[in-house]
């Protein structure tokens, strides 16, 4: 063991858990495809000011949970702690408002954030995230949502229900801002420390408490729902009969703020009940005024961000069983064969596409098949004396003990096979 560890809150990710995580992009890729989303790729590092400006200053991540810090020419950097402002950036500074909108983008990558790690918090996590921009009609809110349930589905899951929820246009949120503060403010004594603070900043914070006294406080207080505007209301009340349309299972949260300031209108996550206090696998919602506010052209957008790392922890056994972890072909040679000669072997089926391994030491056969009996090794093909004289291989089923002597050009035909 050397001084040499990972730094905390980040992992290494491993062999065969790795083919699992593969899997899952693979079918998100596949998925996304079919809702003509393309991917894109930005950098991790941005200037901290776009997250300041977007996230939000008084926000948990931009306050205490950013990876920031100054370059050798004292520029202040951050590594991307979200990926929905790098999208907006990069529409903006790639002039994207010329394509054809919407402009539908996703991305899979790490993300940082300096939070308290325990199961499914990392400060190294990953994201896998979609956002749908340049309309804002609620027909897209509902594809949005639509294609996330259809990957979950993919993935297996069962019962999962999607959290809603609208925070209206900017005057909804005003006029709801102004009815909580005068509700809570009579009553600040009750709150803990850090919503007094959210009061003063971002009274809407207060909501998703998890104290149970705060709880019992905002039981009685103004509804959110009551301060939306008739345009804010409509445009809810349609994604809500469009979720109904297609058959979506969701419950509408009053509670659900989300902790991001660009959030506007409709705003979901998804939960799975497995994961405990940290139970979001999905979070999501419209930001109509994040490309305007970041001096681009003043489109809307929707979008949202699976974290991949509690995806793959609470994934379904009917989706990560049937990942392959199967052991390829051993080839080994044997008597006058050398392991070079099972190289040659093993190149030859490589070029026709097949995986194959070759037991590279000398070994006794006994030894050679004990060892790729405890490496779980299904098949092996021997190469001895005989078969190399006669152009032959011998194939071994290591279930059943069955085996063959078949011609090499036949050898392919063989591999994978079942005996
Ligand atoms: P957010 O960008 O905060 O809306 O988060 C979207 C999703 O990313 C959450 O629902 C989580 O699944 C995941 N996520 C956020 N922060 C972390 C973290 N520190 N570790 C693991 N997953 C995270």
């Amino acid at each position: 063991m050397t001084d040499h560890r990972s730094v905390k809150g980040t992992r290494d990710l491993l062999p065969p858990e790795t083919a699992i995580w593969s899997a899952v992009e693979e079918l998100a890729r596949e998925v996304f495809a079919l809702y003509g989303y393309r991917e894109i790729r930005t950098p991790i590092l941005e200037h901290t000011e776009l997250f300041e400006r977007t996230v939000g200053e008084a926000t948990d991540i931009v306050s205490k949970e950013m990876y920031s810090f100054e370059d050798r020419k004292g520029r202040r950097l951050t590594l991307r702690p979200e990926s929905t402002a790098s999208v907006a950036r990069a529409f903006i500074e790639n002039g994207l408002q010329s394509w054809q909108q919407p402009v539908k983008l996703f991305y899979i990558g790490p993300h940082f954030r300096y939070e308290r790690p325990q199961r499914g918090r990392y400060r190294q996590f990953h994201q896998i995230g979609a956002e749908l921009l340049g309309d804002d009609t609620p027909l897209s809110d509902a594809e949005v949502v639509l294609m996330l349930v259809r990957f979950l589905a993919r993935l297996g899951y069962e019962g999962l229900v999607v959290r809603l929820n609208s925070l209206g246009d900017p005057a909804s949120r005003e006029a709801y801002r102004r009815a909580l503060r005068s509700y809570l403010e009579p009553r600040r004594g009750d709150l803990g420390e850090e919503s007094r603070r959210r009061l003063e900043i971002n009274p809407l914070r207060i909501l998703d408490t998890k104290d149970p006294a705060e709880r019992r406080l905002l039981a009685d207080a103004p509804r959110l729902g009551d301060s939306l505007t008739e345009g804010a209301r409509e445009h809810f009340g349609a994604v809500r009969e469009l979720l109904d349309r297609f058959g979506v299972a969701y419950e509408v949260d009053e509670r659900l703020v989300r902790g991001l300031d660009y959030y506007t209108q409709t705003v979901f996550e998804i939960a799975s009940e497995e994961l405990g206090a940290q139970d979001a696998i999905v979070g999501g919602g419209r930001y109509d005024d994040l490309l305007g506010s970041l001096g681009g052209p003043e489109l809307p957008g929707i979008g949202f961000a699976i974290g991949e790392d509690r995806l793959v922890d609470t994934l379904p056994e009917s989706f990560s069983g049937r990942v392959s972890h199967e052991t390829p072909p051993l080839v080994i040679a044997v008597g006058e064969a050398r392991p070079v000669d099972a190289f040659d072997l093993c190149e030859e089926l490589r070029d026709d596409g097949l995986c194959c391994e070759v037991e590279v030491r000398e070994r006794s056969l006994g030894s050679a098949l004990k060892r790729a009996d405890r490496q779980g090794v299904r098949q092996v093909l021997l190469l001895g004396d005989d078969e190399l004289e006669a152009g032959e291989v011998t194939v071994k089923w290591m279930d059943s003990g069955e085996q063959e002597r078949v011609p090499r050009s036949q050898v392919a035909a063989e591999v994978g096979a079942e005996r």
